[in-house]
């Protein structure tokens, strides 16, 4: 945490993860700051896990308002807390900090960022697979759960974290070599298709899309990645994990603020810096 950081105590949020890298986090928040006429300001706090203690403790004393958790702390930064939602129970990880009735507690708005897109779709979904099984698999599997979907399986490359994975969740786990079949979903929570050097791979073979409806890739930078590509040249649904991405910012903000942000806008900011950053 910057040294200065208490110099704005009414309004100071932010975001650890290390390495941090690029997070579109700091853009979506500080310009809710400024829609809604709030104090303060967003930041990145680079935070190395040995420095993760210390960090919470700056939180409590400082009583900075609101903190997102990325990779490596979604899981290590529980013990320090004073509780956590029912989501991030069912989830088994953290994606925000916040305060209520002087408690610091801990949220997965992730859930949210899954639940809400696929809200509209809720009725068709009798079956999803979730490709992957690191922690956006296990905030789909408690999203998928939530909203009733009656067979939720798992396949993942790694098959033992696959197992564990199943179990935890009570869905079913597939092989990786046998995921493709008929599906009403499919999500990827791999990442396959990201910005850098997997952006040419899919988690899915192009032929493959026969018996899938819908696919949702967690994956946002790019915002149109090879996978969500091979779906529409077959004809097939899409969901974009940047419309996860602006669920679970928007949940942060209402948990920290009170306040609702306009989603259509919301949407349009990040869309714009997208365009202008090349994603
Ligand atoms: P993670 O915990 O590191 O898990 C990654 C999973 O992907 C593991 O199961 C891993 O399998 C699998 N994987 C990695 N490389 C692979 C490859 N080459 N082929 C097949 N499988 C591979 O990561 P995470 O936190 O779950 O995040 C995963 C993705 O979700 C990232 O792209 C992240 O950006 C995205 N995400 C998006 C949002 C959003 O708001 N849109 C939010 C959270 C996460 P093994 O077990 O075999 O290693």
């Amino acid at each position: 945490m910057q040294p200065n950081a208490n110099k704005k105590p009414q309004g100071q949020y932010g975001i650890i993860g290390w390495p941090l890298g690029h997070s579109k986090s700091p853009l979506l928040h500080n310009w809710g700051l400024k829609q809604s006429g709030l104090p303060g300001a967003y930041v990145p706090w680079p935070t190395q896990p040995a420095k993760l203690k210390a960090f919470v403790a700056e939180v409590r004393a400082r009583h900075i308002k609101g903190v997102s958790v990325t990779i490596p702390h979604k899981q290590a930064v529980m013990p320090f807390l004073d509780g956590l939602t029912d989501r991030a129970k069912a989830v088994g990880a953290v994606n925000t900090l916040f305060w209520r009735e002087g408690k610091l507690l801990g949220d997965n708005t992730d859930v949210e960022g899954l639940v809400k897109p696929l809200e509209a779709h809720r009725g068709a979904l009798k079956s999803a697979l979730v490709l992957g099984a690191g922690g956006a698999a296990r905030a789909a599997c408690a999203a998928l759960k939530e909203l009733g979907v009656a067979d939720i399986a798992v396949a993942n490359r790694t098959a033992s974290k696959v197992e564990k994975l199943a179990a935890d969740f009570g869905v079913r786990a597939v092989p990786w070599e046998e995921r493709v079949g008929t599906w009403s979903l499919v999500l990827n929570t791999t990442p396959l298709g990201m910005l850098g050097e997997n952006q040419d791979q899919s988690p899915w073979p192009a032929d493959a899309f026969g018996g899938v409806s819908l696919v949702f890739d967690l994956v946002y930078n790019p915002v149109r990645t090879r996978f969500m590509a091979d779906a529409q040249a077959a004809g097939v649904a899409c969901l974009s994990g940047l419309s996860m991405f602006l669920h679970q910012g928007l949940a942060q903000f209402e948990i920290w603020t009170g306040v609702r942000l306009d989603e259509g806008r919301a949407r349009q900011v990040l869309m714009a810096d997208m365009i202008l950053t090349g994603g």
